[in-house]
């Protein structure tokens, strides 16, 4: 469908046995867009991007990508359609090289592309510095830089970002951010989840705030970086 967002999600309610972790998610992704999905510790934005991604399927509810349905398609498969997920904490393969792990991102073509890892390397030069590197012996901020660039591999029209800014100094975070951007103006749609709410939206257009697995806020980045709801919840302001 060309008129259809990149993705849809439509009353998605996915659970954990009993537990109703999302209770009905309604959101758009627009082609090109950055989204940033903000909400406290346990609101449900692991639990999006799980789903999108296929690796947990919704109990209710439509996840449309291009207006085709893909909820029940499974991960691996969900790749081929042009989805890549960075999940929460990075997980980079530890004991294989960054040249190897990025070559694993590639694992739906049927060879490497030498011009998707120049990309690559333009974009992280640090990884190309320690291509021959093993990936568990990098700091904090090169493995999230390896994880993301592994993303790329596949060539993904949708990348989900789980927490990139996660555990990393501010000096770090920064870079990726900027990365994040780059990426976005060659083209990829990016949703975003985020804890660090201010510089999410600093980089989105539009952003999402769920609280305890619904929606309690949408709308274009800017309102919602001025709205003194969200300045007091999440950008520790009172
Ligand atoms: P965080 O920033 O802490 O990752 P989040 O917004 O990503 O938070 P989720 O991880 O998606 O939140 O969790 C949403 C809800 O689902 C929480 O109540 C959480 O306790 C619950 N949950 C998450 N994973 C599981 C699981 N494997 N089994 C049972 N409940 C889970």
């Amino acid at each position: 469908t060309p008129d259809a967002p990149l993705l849809e999600l439509r009353g998605m309610r996915v659970f954990y046995g009993a537990i109703e972790a999302l209770k009905g998610i309604d959101l758009t992704v627009g082609k090109g867009e950055i989204v940033a999905l903000l909400g406290s510790n346990g609101a449900g934005k692991t639990t999006t991007l799980r789903t999108v991604s296929g690796m947990l399927q919704p109990r209710h509810g439509e996840v449309l990508l291009r207006g085709e349905r893909i909820d029940g398609i499974k991960s691996h498969e969900l790749v081929r359609f042009g989805i890549g997920h960075v999940p929460e904490g990075r997980r980079v393969f530890a004991t294989m090289t960054v040249l190897e792990n990025l070559e694993m991102g590639a694992y739906k073509f049927s060879s490497v592309d030498s011009g998707d890892l120049d990309r690559a390397f333009t974009l992280f030069p640090r990884l190309a510095e320690r291509r021959s590197q093993q990936a568990g012996t990098l700091s904090g901020g090169e493995q999230q830089m390896l994880a993301i660039g592994r993303a790329l591999m596949g060539r993904p029209e949708l990348l989900l970002l789980d927490e990139p800014s996660m555990g990393l100094a501010p000096l770090i975070v920064q870079q990726i951010f900027e990365i994040i951007k780059e990426i976005n103006d060659q083209g990829t749609t990016v949703l975003l989840v985020e804890q660090n709410a201010t510089q999410a939206l600093g980089l989105a257009d539009r952003g999402y705030v769920l609280e305890t697995g619904s929606v309690a806020m949408s709308g274009p980045a800017g309102d919602l970086l001025a709205d003194s709801r969200i300045r007091a919840a999440y950008l520790g302001e009172g």
